[in-house]
């Protein structure tokens, strides 16, 4: 299905179906570590390719601004209904386009401009839509930044506490990109209840382990859950929310649209709908449970070759490298990994020494590669392929690519 799609596309458009067919290639190729990604189901993909695109639905099921929304109402309140029963959650908007698009949704629903939020510190594995100052986050509320503690690099409560006691924040947010701990939001919530503060939780990254119960779930916790629909949980790219408090439902919505947008996704909210189905079956929770294990094989793996890594492991499905003993900053060694097809990102590390642009850090994750059916002894075989990049580049660059490509012609994706 996927080959017909693309041989269609490059008759029709040669030199945009070039550039599809040389990235699916790419995909093929490549060993993808990058944390945030995935490799949708063919049905997912598909979805998104309909004529579902073609429909303008402001509004939400029942009430729309169109007429011919009878359709796509049952595709959206399908959508809605599985994401309540995967997450039990009591209510949810799936229109969010993105995750930062549901996040902003989410700022506007709980505070104002001006007023004081408490996010993570993006160097420590925070968000950019947590307070950076690049985002309207930083620009719009007044942000007061957490962080991990120096010696262990785990989330400070105690200097969150005291951070919110100090600055009594309208809102804390609890939620990161690059945290390869537990992150305890019980603990956000008491803090939150003892300031008077709203909770937010972001699992953007988590999404797919929290459906499954392999983290916890924020949602009876926080009065909004916000959430990418592309990383852990394999669905197309997107955004959700959920809550269980009714008022704040009413506000949500209004706040999605016609707050921050204007007519829904409604092709990717039938790929949603088929990736919240796919989440319910048992195949998911040995997924998802399959992605922990490889990332903790993986972890072990690099521990054993003299890598240092942030906390000095992980919980959930990604980690990150510290390569200041390698040498090598971030940056360079994206690159070097790059020429040898493993495809990952640099990333800042708590108290970074390096700037943004190279980094001490690099970021890996499972979920990709758990997709595509590697196991954990094949993670031991992609440390020593990191190791033998980070060490002697120039004598092995040909052994790791085809290496590289021995691992990735056992487990093809899109047959
Ligand atoms: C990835 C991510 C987002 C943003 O998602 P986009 O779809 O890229 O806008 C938001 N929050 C967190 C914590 C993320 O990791």
């Amino acid at each position: 299905m996927v080959k017909e799609v693309m041989s269609f596309i490059s008759k029709y458009d040669p030199e945009v179906g070039a550039a599809i067919g040389d990235e699916f290639a790419r995909q093929k190729r490549n060993i993808e570590l990058i944390a945030s990604e995935n490799f949708v189901s063919e049905a997912v993909l598909a979805a998104a390719g309909t004529v579902l695109t073609n429909k303008y639905a402001e509004g939400y099921p029942g009430h729309r601004y169109y007429g011919g929304c009878e359709n796509v109402d049952v595709v959206e309140r399908i959508a809605v209904e599985r994401a309540k029963k995967l997450f039990g959650a009591k209510f949810v908007n799936v229109q969010p386009h993105s995750g930062v698009s549901a996040n902003y949704a989410a700022y506007i629903t709980l505070v104002r401009p001006g007023d004081t939020v408490l996010g993570m510190n993006l160097d420590h594995g925070g968000h950019l839509s947590h307070g950076s100052g690049a985002n309207f986050s930083g620009k719009l509320y007044n942000i007061v930044s957490y962080g991990v503690t120096p010696d262990t690099n785990l989330i400070d409560y105690d200097e969150l506490r005291r951070l919110a006691l100090k600055h009594r924040p309208r809102m804390i947010i609890a939620g990161a990109s690059a945290y390869p701990r537990v992150i305890d939001f019980a603990a956000f919530s008491q803090i939150a209840k003892e300031v008077g503060a709203y909770l937010m939780a972001d699992i953007a990254h988590i999404c797919g382990l929290v459906a499954v119960g392999e983290h916890p779930s924020p949602v009876p916790y926080a009065d909004i859950v916000s959430s990418t629909t592309h990383k852990t949980m394999r669905g197309p790219r997107g955004g959700f929310l959920m809550t269980n408090d009714e008022e704040i439902a009413k506000k949500i919505n209004s706040s999605v649209f016609p707050g921050a947008q204007g007519g829904p996704l409604m092709h990717i909210i039938a790929a949603k709908a088929i990736a919240f189905g796919e989440a319910l079956r048992p195949e998911f929770a040995d997924y998802q449970r399959r992605i922990r294990r490889n990332a903790s094989a993986l972890a072990s793996s690099l521990l054993a070759r003299g890598f240092d890594l942030v906390s000095g492991g992980t919980d959930n499905h990604l980690m990150l490298l510290d390569l200041r003993r390698f040498g090598h900053t971030g940056r360079d060694m994206e690159r070097m990994l790059d020429s040898v097809y493993i495809t990952a990102n640099k990333n800042k590390i708590p108290n970074d020494p390096e700037n943004a642009s190279l980094t001490s850090g690099l970021r890996l994750g499972t979920p990709s590669v758990t997709t595509r059916g590697f196991t954990e002894d094949d993670m031991d075989k992609i440390a020593e392929l990191i190791r033998l990049t980070a060490t002697d580049l120039a004598g092995s660059a040909d052994y790791i690519r085809s290496e590289v490509e021995r691992l990735c012609a056992g487990h093809p994706i899109y047959r």
